[in-house]
C-alpha cells in the first residue's frame, strides 16, 4: 500500500526513505569499524565535527545519540560553566509552555506540556516555564509584532521574580514543533536576546527539528536571527538513518570548560558512533551537493506556502502557518471569533485518522494538523499532497457535521 509520508517520520527523514547514498555510506563504514570509545575518537566523528563547526557559529560539538540526551547535556554544561566562573547559584533553566525538548527526566522537565509532567511529578527542580509566543491562541487584539514583544517580556518578569543570579540559561526551539508548530512573531527572538544579554543568561536554541534545512536555512537560528551559546541537534543531522544527536557549543563556553575545567564527567558510550557519523557526513554532503536547503528557501518552500494559503478558505481552518518545509493547519469551530473546538470533540484526532485511511500521514497536535515533508519533495508532489490534505479536511468537516 502506498502512503504519502508528509510528516517525514517525526520531522526526521529529510532525504526520504532508503536513499541509496546513505545506505552506501553505512555499508562502507560497516566494513571498517563499528564502535570505538569516544575517548579515542574515530575518523568519521572527527570529519563530522569539522563539517559541523564549519556550518555553524559554534566551534565545538559534543555528540549524543538523541535530542533528549543533547538537552540533558546543555543543562549540565550551562551549570558547569557558571560554576567554573564562580557563580554556582546560576542553575535555573527557563523554558516555555508547550515546549518539547525530549523524554528523559531532565528533557521532559524542560518540556512545557503539563500532561507529560503529570506522569512523573515533573519538572525536576530548578526548571521553570514562561508563556509561549502563540499569537493565534493568545494574541487577542494585538498585532503579531506587538504580541511578540509583549510575550518575550514575560522572560524579563520571570528573571526579576527569581533573580538573574540564580538563572543559568533560557532554552527555546526557534519554532516550537511538537507543541503545535508555534511560529514566533518576527519581533520575539530579538527581544528575548536583548533580555538574555542584559541579565547575563545563556541562550540555548533547540535545533532538533529546525536544524539541517527545515526552515530554509541550515539552522532555524539563522532564520530568526538567533545567536545562541549552545544548540542541541539531532533528527535531520542523519535524516534519521541512524540515531545521532549533539550539542554545538560556542567558544565562550568551551574556553571556560577547558581553561578552568579539569574533567567534565559527562559522556555516552555511543557518543560519536562511527556508523552514525558516517551516515551524517553523507547526509550533509547530499544537502550541500543537491542545494536542497536553497531549494527549500527559494523554490519548494514558497510554493508550499502559496498552496497552503488556499486552505485558509475552508470553513474549519482558522489559521495556516508555514516556514520552509514546515506547515500547520489550525482547525477551529468559529474562525471569525477564533473559537476552538471543545477538546472532547477530538477534531484533530478525527482528521488524522481520516488522513491515514486515505494513505496520508499528517500529524495531529490537539486540533492543529502539522506537516514536515522531506526536503526532497517536488512541486508535483506538493500538489499531490495538497489535494489529499484538502480532501481529508473536507471529510473531517463532514464527519463532525459541519458541511
Ligand atoms: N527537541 C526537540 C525540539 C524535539 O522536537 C525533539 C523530538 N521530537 C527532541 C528534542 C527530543 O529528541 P529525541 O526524541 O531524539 O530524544
Amino acid at each position: 500500500e502506498k502512503f504519502l509520508d508528509f510528516a517525514s517520520g517525526l520531522a526526521v527523514n529529510s532525504l526520504g526513505h532508503s536513499h541509496p547514498e546513505l545506505v552506501k555510506a553505512l555499508t562502507d563504514q560497516s566494513k571498517k569499524i563499528w564502535h570505538l570509545s569516544n575517548y579515542l575518537t574515530n575518523e568519521p566523528a572527527i570529519e563530522l565535527a569539522e563539517r559541523l563547526t564549519k556550518l555553524t557559529f559554534a566551534e565545538n560539538i559534543f555528540f549524543s545519540n538523541s535530542g533528549s540526551e543533547a538537552n540533558d547535556t546543555v543543562i549540565r554544561t550551562a551549570r558547569r560553566y557558571w560554576r567554573l566562573l564562580k557563580q554556582p547559584k546560576k542553575r535555573i533553566i527557563i523554558s516555555r509552555e508547550e515546549a518539547y525538548h525530549g523524554s528523559t527526566m531532565a528533557a521532559a522537565s524542560l518540556g512545557g506540556q503539563s500532561f507529560a509532567h503529570e506522569m512523573d511529578g515533573l519538572p525536576i527542580p530548578e526548571i521553570v516555564h514562561i508563556d509561549c509566543p502563540y499569537w493565534y491562541g493568545k494574541g487577542g487584539n494585538l498585532t503579531k509584532n506587538e504580541f511578540g514583544i509583549q510575550n518575550a517580556q514575560n522572560l524579563e518578569k520571570k528573571i526579576k521574580e527569581i533573580g538573574s543570579e540564580n538563572i543559568a540559561a533560557f532554552i527555546g526551539e526557534p519554532i516550537q514543533g511538537a507543541g503545535g508548530l508555534i511560529v514566533p512573531p518576527d519581533t520575539y527572538w530579538s527581544e528575548i536576546q536583548r533580555i538574555c544579554k542584559k541579565y547575563n543568561i545563556l541562550i540555548i536554541a533547540d535545533e532538533v527539528i529546525c536544524g539541517f534545512g527545515r526552515t530554509g536555512n541550515w539552522f532555524g537560528s539563522e532564520t530568526f536571527g538567533i545567536k545562541p551559546d549552545m544548540m542541541p541537534i539531532a533528527k535531520g543531522l542523519s535524516s534519521g538513518y541512524l540515531p545521532i544527536g549533539g550539542v554545538m557549543i560556542n567558544d565562550r563556553i568551551m574556553e571556560i570548560l577547558i581553561e578552568k575545567g579539569g574533567d567534565f564527567s559527562h559522556g555516552f558510550t555511543y557518543s560519536g558512533h562511527p556508523a552514525a557519523c558516517a551516515v551524517a557526513i553523507e547526509n550533509i554532503k547530499i544537502l550541500e551537493n543537491e542545494n536542497l536547503i536553497e531549494k527549500v528557501a527559494k523554490d519548494t518552500g514558497p510554493y508550499l506556502k502559496k498552496r497552503w494559503k488556499e486552505l485558509q478558505n475552508l470553513q474549519i481552518v482558522g489559521e495556516v502557518r508555514n516556514v520552509g518545509m514546515l506547515g500547520a493547519i489550525e482547525l477551529v469551530e468559529n474562525k471569525e471569533k477564533r473559537k476552538f473546538f471543545p477538546k472532547s470533540k477530538k477534531v484533530g484526532e478525527t482528521c488524522r485518522d481520516i488522513c491515514f485511511k486515505n494513505n496520508l500521514i499528517m500529524r495531529a497536535i490537539n486540533d492543529t494538523m502539522v506537516v514536515s515533508p522531506p526536503l526532497t519533495i517536488t512541486k508535483n508532489q506538493i500538489n499531490e499532497m495538497f489535494d489529499l490534505v484538502e480532501h481529508c479536511i473536507n471529510l473531517t468537516s463532514k464527519k463532525i457535521g459541519r458541511i
